[in-house]
């Protein structure tokens, strides 16, 4: 496939992912495992309750000595949470009980606290319960043995308190991809610093990170490359040997002639798949492969108009990160809306043009995109809700056409 090829989006993910591999495993303690993925299926090591358990505050007794009220029992003892009461519990006897003690021996009835009367070592029983009720039997939640959660979740508060509650102290994940960064251009200055004629401030840098960030990954911020030949080199180098696994790069990916990122990366040794995708916002966009010591090593080109590193970064990036760190790969979801304005014929490269989206009365998503779409304008990006997509060659549209979009906020 030639570099100077326009290449479908679609077919451009396919490339992009075709033979990812996680990159590896490692077990991290549960505080260091929020949102990350686990690699194997967990079994509980417990049963959980691992005893019948009382869901309420009051007394343990026996049905049979409630069946008839108000009835007066003695009071033998106390269990709570922690601290069971080893003795049986026999006819007219109650024994204290608190939530999440054990229901002890003989006892098959909790009457909460509210229904009693507490005496001088007897207990007043003035409404009954039915039997059972307000116990929790022994492997309600779970038992021991049983697999609750499976290779692929992700790591969600919930799911680590079950894990913590399975008793595992740590969990086997997926390593997280490390993506080293490098922002391209002369002409960039990073943000609170004063900008000389034609600087204008480096503002990619910190979108693709956060997202890189977001997607679970370790980011390396390699900081600004100036548009020379040595020092992209030298920056692609430390992205290399910082054992980076995807490295990716904004600016410097389309054909003018201080866009160097394409040979300065040949040269080091890439090869490279993808240089153009049909797609607007996005077009140039260079994915690359490089082995060392054993591992593949990715480079993904970003555009240098932000718009176009985001969008191309969902598109193309994110899954790929996901991929290596184990996740299932998110290509980006399409919901079904209608166009609020009419749209040309749309030519050989997809489109997806930033829109805001309001409800119509009847409930259905109307979509507004914006008059000027242009690549670097980083305000709209902002306002708008969703990106209208208009596939290659779309016919032309009208207002109330059904079409579709990728929610953005
Ligand atoms: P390039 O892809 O290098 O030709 O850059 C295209 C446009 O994006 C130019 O106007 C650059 O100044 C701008 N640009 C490049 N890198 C960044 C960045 N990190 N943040 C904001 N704008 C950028
Ligand atoms: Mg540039």
């Amino acid at each position: 496939m030639s570099l100077k090829e326009l290449i479908p989006a679609d077919k451009a993910l396919d490339i992009v992912l075709s033979g990812v591999q996680p990159i590896g495993e490692e077990k991290l303690t549960l505080r260091r495992a929020t949102n990350k993925t686990l690699s194997q299926d967990l079994i509980s090591l417990r049963t959980q309750p691992p005893f019948d358990a009382s869901a309420m505050d009051g007394y343990a007794v026996l049905q049979s000595d409630v069946t008839s009220l108000p009835a007066t029992l003695n009071v033998i003892g106390e269990s709570k949470a922690g601290t069971p009461f080893d003795e049986p519990v026999g006819k007219g006897e109650a024994v204290r009980i608190f939530t999440g003690a054990v229901i002890p021996r003989g006892a098959d009835t909790i009457i909460i606290q509210e229904n009693t009367n507490a005496g001088d070592g007897t207990v007043e029983i003035l409404e009954g319960t039915a039997k059972g009720k307000f116990i929790r039997k022994a492997g309600l939640d779970f038992n021991e043995g049983e697999t609750l959660l499976n290779a692929g979740d992700i790591l969600t508060p919930y799911r680590l308190a079950l894990a913590a509650s399975m008793n595992h102290a740590d969990v086997p994940c997926y390593s997280q991809a490390k993506v080293a960064m490098i922002s391209t251009g002369d002409e960039l200055v990073m943000p609170g610093q004063a900008t000389a004629p034609g600087q204008i401030i480096a503002s990619n840098t910190f979108g693709i990170a956060a997202s890189i960030e977001n997607c679970g990954a370790d980011v390396l911020d390699l900081g600004i490359a100036g548009d020379t030949r040595d020092a992209l080199r030298v920056k692609i180098f430390e992205a290399i040997t910082s054992n980076a696994d995807v490295i990716v790069t904004t600016g410097g990916a389309s054909v003018g002639d201080h866009d160097l990122v394409l040979p300065v990366a040949q040269e080091i040794g890439f090869e490279f798949e993808i240089a153009k995708i049909a797609m607007r916002p996005g077009k140039p966009f260079l994915f690359g492969r490089f082995q060392h010591k054993g591992k593949t090593v990715y480079l993904t080109g970003l555009a240098g108009n932000p718009v176009s590193s985001l969008v191309a970064f969902n598109v193309f990036v994110k899954p790929l990160i996901q991929k290596l760190s184990g996740q299932s790969a998110e290509a980006l979801q399409r919901v079904p809306a209608v166009l609020s304005c009419d749209l040309p014929e749309n030519d050989e490269r997809a489109e997806y043009m930033r829109a805001t989206l309001t409800v119509s009365k009847d409930g259905k998503r109307v979509a507004s995109p914006f008059t000027k779409q242009d690549s670097s304008m980083l305000a709209n990006l902002v306002r708008a809700d969703c990106l209208v997509y208009r596939a290659v060659k779309a016919d032309a549209a009208k207002a109330g056409d059904a079409c579709e979009v990728v929610l953005i906020s």
